[in-house]
């Protein structure tokens, strides 16, 4: 009864405040016609991030976890004209849909979907001088969370904000002895967080279509 309630009042926020968008749907059938799995972030989850992402006033954008697009395109919608977005992704076959999605919600031009692991796309970012980022939104393997968190601050500027996606996990994220690399990326990931002078950072938890879970954000402040 729980999920089913969370999902029904998911979908009742979806309705009232979500207007039904063609391209963003149809990035989500096509993505489950090819396969892929069902993990994208929520439509109202999507649109947060894309409030987010303009308050921050973002230009530059780097997703880490492109899977369809989907938040892909909320976050490039929130670009001005000439902003750009770079999103990692490790599966080719994601990688494919996903600039499929791009290409048809008509953002091919500020999206680039990075095809490779991420660590090595980030070092190859870095090369190329791609940074600063004025907003990183980290949705991928959760045992490099560390690593990925270490790159956005990287990347940052004074302002930049810094999103991480499923950092609760059922509540899973109490249980300090949990064996599941996932669970222990998230615990690095508050670490991680509270051992930054220069990031202020808060997390929240949430229900929903996607169960229970949260996302921790972080503003670098100096
Ligand atoms: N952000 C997407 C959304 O909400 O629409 C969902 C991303 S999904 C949760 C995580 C994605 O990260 C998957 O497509 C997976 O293949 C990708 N991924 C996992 N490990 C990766 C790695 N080491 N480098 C790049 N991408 C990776």
């Amino acid at each position: 009864m729980t999920q089913q309630l969370w999902t029904a009042v998911d979908d009742y926020i979806a309705d009232a405040l979500v207007a039904p968008d063609a391209a963003l749907e149809d990035a989500l059938a096509a993505s489950a016609a090819a396969g892929l799995p069902d993990i994208a972030v929520a439509p109202n989850q999507g649109k947060l991030l894309m409030i987010l992402a303009k308050l921050a006033g973002a230009r530059r954008i780097l997703e880490i976890g492109t899977l369809g697009g989907y938040s892909t395109i909320w976050l490039a919608r929130a670009l001005p004209a000439d902003g750009r977005l770079v999103t990692l992704e490790v599966v080719p076959a994601h990688a494919a849909v996903a600039r499929a999605n791009i290409e048809a919600a008509g953002l091919g031009e500020r999206v680039e979907v990075r095809l490779g692991p991420a660590l090595e796309s980030l070092r190859a970012l870095e090369r190329e001088g791609e940074a600063p980022f004025d907003l990183v939104f980290i949705d991928a393997d959760k045992p490099n969370n560390v690593h990925y968190l270490d790159w956005a601050l990287r990347f940052a500027r004074i302002g930049t904000l810094i999103v991480a996606d499923n950092v609760v996990r059922e509540g899973k994220v109490l249980d300090a002895g949990h064996d599941d690399p996932r669970v222990k990326g998230v615990r690095a990931t508050y670490d991680w967080f509270a051992r930054q002078p220069r990031v202020c950072a808060t997390a929240v938890q949430t229900v929903g279509a996607k169960g229970h879970d949260g996302f921790a954000v972080g503003l670098v402040t100096d």
